[in-house]
Parts: C-alpha cells; structure tokens; sequence
C-alpha cells in the first residue's frame, strides 16, 4: 500500500518537474505512473526547454510551444500570429 502512494507521488513530482523543464506535464504524469524512474531520468536527459529559450532570447508559442526567433510575427510551426495574439 506504502508502494503504491510512493509511486503517486512519484508520478506527481515527474509531472511537476517535467511542466518546470516546458514539457507537457499531462503527458509525463502519465509516463511516470507508468515507470517514473525511467520517466526521470529521461527527463534530466531531454535539454531544459525553458532554458534553452530563455539562453537564446528566442520566444515560446503559446499555441504548440514552439521555439521561435524573437522578430518573427507568425510561428513557422502552427501558424499562430504573434501580432494578433498581443
Ligand atoms: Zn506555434
């Protein structure tokens, strides 16, 4: 029973972590329950998004979280307009 609630919990803090680094948290809550101690690790393996982001000065659609350069108005992977958004 103790297992089981270490294992929640667990998935909880992959979840946590995984929304910090700009990932999808529902996704890596799912993939901890699974076996979050793979989970884990392959999330320290992945680079920090929101790092990488904020090192370069690019910009994070809002839309499919995107990296994009600072000057650009439309996102070249979704489309969103920037412009029309602000
Ligand atoms: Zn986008």
């Amino acid at each position: 029973m103790l297992g089981a609630a270490v294992w929640c919990a667990m998935a909880v803090v992959t979840s946590i972590l995984a929304g910090r680094r700009g990932r999808d948290s529902m996704l890596w809550f799912l993939y901890g329950a699974a076996v979050w101690p793979v989970a884990l690790a392959h999330l320290f393996v992945l680079p920090d998004r929101m790092k990488l982001v904020a090192g370069s000065g690019w910009k994070l659609c809002p839309d499919c979280a995107g990296k994009v350069p600072p000057e650009a108005t439309i996102c070249s992977f979704c489309g969103h307009n920037f412009l029309e958004a602000e």
